[in-house]
This record gives structure tokens, C-alpha cells and sequence, in this order.
């Protein structure tokens, strides 16, 4: 296992290496080569002016042997499948670190102008690219799920989806998916990733379709911040947020719900800290994760953003850390998800 600030640097700066299984573009803020840190699944970010190397499965900083097995997940045999009407199976759903499902089942979102889409995400990049397909139907994803479990051990499934003009933000595709793969593959872990849904049923009908976790992602509990960083979504008010995670909550349990946070986005780290400790009182996960600049998003391309320093992500990283383990509220205890994963962030590394 890597020390903190060890990991939070492979995070920031990345590293020189060849990683099969990874994405270019795509949902939300991660742009990396999947690998295995101490046998901890990672994503990090492939780097080739990186000064960490990875050579014969160790990494050396300045060609000095760090000490740690960091292992690239290999390429899943799934990804050489192809549905009876010719789309390739990775085209419907990848691998994310060594055991992680991950789908986006609507590769477009109704945010997606260039003033209201979050400046971190590239959604529809890889659409445009041809590296996914716009609509995952349920039973594509049945047939995916079904395979990558038999030929890969896939043991959980991350369905995330760009946000439609639905009141139910995409929920209601979301439940049938799930219903989908869970009659291929009974009991395999799903969460679920939606806006806040104007009605908040869709919630229950989620769960009722057999997700046992929940993403609502906010990224920044900062109003200003949210303006800046995600301008269609910042109207969608905090207090619509509270709501849904309370309600989340009631319906999946205490530490079945979780939200993004990025460190990077210009806010007050201690501001981010506080937020992040009402969450934790509320049963809501706070899965910390550095802002990571990916090409093809509007902060890198338009605003030439960096990484954050990493001073400030090894802090508010393990003072979260320390609020989850104090509640009781370790990544453990997430049944499946981003959180469960803990792969974009380094909370794991911190003991949550
Ligand atoms: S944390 Fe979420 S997005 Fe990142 S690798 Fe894991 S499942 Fe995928």
C-alpha cells in the first residue's frame, strides 16, 4: 500500500506507462489507465512526461524502486464480444479497475451546451469519437453484464446516465436496465447514478428494481463554485440536493448513498471539509476526488485548468477520511459504486 501522499501524487501527476484497460473521454472527471496499487484498484491517469515509471510491474520515481506492485488491470475478454446486431460489447459497458462493471446507459445530456454543461465533462465526447453508442438498451446490457461476470469476475456494476428533460432525470431507463441485468445475473451489486429526480418516487422504483446503491452527484457544495464549474446543473438548488439524499437515504440505508466532491475547483478547503461532515451526518457518502484535467472538457480546452496542488488534496482527503471512519462509514460498507470502488479518489488509502 502506497503512503498518502505517494498515491495522491500517482493521482495528480500520473504515470509513464501502458495501461490496456482505459478511457479517453467520457462521464464526469476521470481521464486514466486502470491499474492495481498494492492490489487497491486505481485510476491513473497515463502520463508519458510523468516522473513516475512503471516497468515489470514496479513503479520508479527518478529511477529509484518505490517498493510498490503496481499492476495494469488486464484487457477483459468481454471487450472481444460483439451483440447478434454487431455492437461490440465495449462499446456498452467497460471495465473499470479490476472488478467494476461501469455503463453511462444515455451517452448524452441535456446539458451538453457549451454555457450549461459542466466544465470537467466530456459526456459526449466519446460519442462523437464512436467509442460508445448513445442509447445502451436494457438488453444489451443484460448480455454484457452476463458475460463480463462469467468470462472477467465482474463483481459489481456502476450504471451512471447524462441527465434527460424527464422529471425523473433519467431514473425511469435507469430502473429498467437494472431490472435487465439483474435477471441475467441475480444478486450482482448495481448503484445507480441520477440528478436529484423532480419526483423523488423514482427513487423507491430504483431501488425497487434492485440497485442497492446510489449516486447523486453534486461535485462542489460551494453555490459560487457550482456557477462557474457546472452552470446548467447549479440551478438545480442545494436544497433540492438535500432532499434527494435524505430521501435516498430512507430508501437505500445509511452508506448505500453517495456524491461526488472535487478537490480543485477553486473552493475553500475547510468550507469542503465542513460540507462533506453534514453529509456524513446525513448516512451520505462524501467520495472526495481531485480534479484531474481531461482534454476534450471546456476547463481544460477553453480554461486551461491544472491539477490541484497536492498538498490541499492529501488534506481534505484525509480529514474526510477521518469523519467517514469516526461514523463508521468506510467504502467497505458501500455495496457497490464509485465509493465502493474508490478507484478516481484516495479515500481507501486514507482508511475510509
Ligand atoms: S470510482 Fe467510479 S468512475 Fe472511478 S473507476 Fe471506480 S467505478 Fe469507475
Amino acid at each position: 500500500m502506497p503512503d498518502l501522499r505517494t498515491r495522491v501524487d500517482l493521482a495528480l501527476q500520473g504515470v509513464r506507462m501502458d495501461a490496456p484497460v482505459h478511457r479517453e473521454a467520457g462521464a464526469g472527471p476521470s481521464d486514466d489507465g486502470h491499474v492495481l496499487i498494492g492490489g487497491l484498484g486505481a485510476a491513473i491517469p497515463v502520463n508519458p512526461t510523468s516522473p513516475y515509471v512503471l516497468r515489470r510491474d514496479r513503479l520508479l520515481l527518478d529511477g529509484a524502486d518505490l517498493g510498490l506492485d503496481v499492476t495494469p488491470v488486464r484487457r477483459p475478454l468481454f471487450y472481444d464480444l460483439t451483440t447478434d446486431d454487431g455492437v461490440p460489447y465495449e462499446k456498452i459497458a467497460r471495465l473499470h479497475g479490476r472488478d467494476v462493471l461501469a455503463t453511462t446507459v444515455v451517452q448524452t445530456c441535456m446539458r451538453y451546451d457549451e454555457a450549461e454543461r459542466c466544465r470537467f465533462c466530456a459526456i459526449e465526447a466519446s460519442l462523437a469519437a464512436g467509442a460508445t453508442t448513445a442509447v445502451k438498451t436494457p438488453a444489451q446490457l443484460a448480455e454484457v453484464a452476463a458475460a463480463a461476470v462469467r468470462l472477467d469476475g465482474v463483481r459489481s456494476m456502476v450504471m451512471t446516465t447524462g441527465t434527460s428533460r424527464g422529471t425523473d432525470r433519467g431514473a425511469k431507463h435507469l430502473a429498467r436496465c437494472v431490472r435487465a441485468v439483474l435477471e441475467a445475473v441475480p444478486g450482482l451489486p448495481v448503484q445507480v447514478q441520477c440528478e436529484p429526480p423532480t419526483d423523488l418516487s423514482v427513487l423507491q422504483d430504483l431501488r425497487d428494481a434492485g440497485a442497492v446503491s446510489i449516486g447523486i452527484h453534486v461535485e462542489s457544495l460551494d453555490d459560487a463554485v457550482r456557477a462557474r464549474w457546472t452552470p446548467g446543473k447549479s440551478r438545480v438548488p442545494l436544497a433540492a440536493y438535500r432532499e434527494a439524499w435524505a430521501e435516498a437515504v430512507r430508501v437505500f440505508g445509511r452508506n448505500q448513498v453517495s456524491t461526488y466532491l472535487l478537490v480543485g475547483l477553486g473552493e475553500d478547503p475547510d468550507e469542503l471539509v465542513a460540507g462533506a461532515a453534514e453529509l456524513v451526518a446525513m448516512g451520505v457518502y462524501p467520495f472526495v476526488v481531485p480534479f484531474r484535467p481531461l482534454r476534450g472538457t471546456l476547463a481544460v480546452d477553453v480554461d486551461g485548468v491544472g491539477a490541484p496542488p497536492a498538498d490541499v488534496v492529501e488534506r481534505v482527503s484525509r480529514e474526510v477520511a477521518a469523519l467517514l471512519v469516526a461514523a463508521g462509514m468506510t467504502s467497505d460498507g458501500q455495496r457497490a459504486g464509485c465509493a465502493a470502488c474508490g478507484a478516481c479518489g484516495v479515500l481507501k488509502t486514507a482508511g475510509a
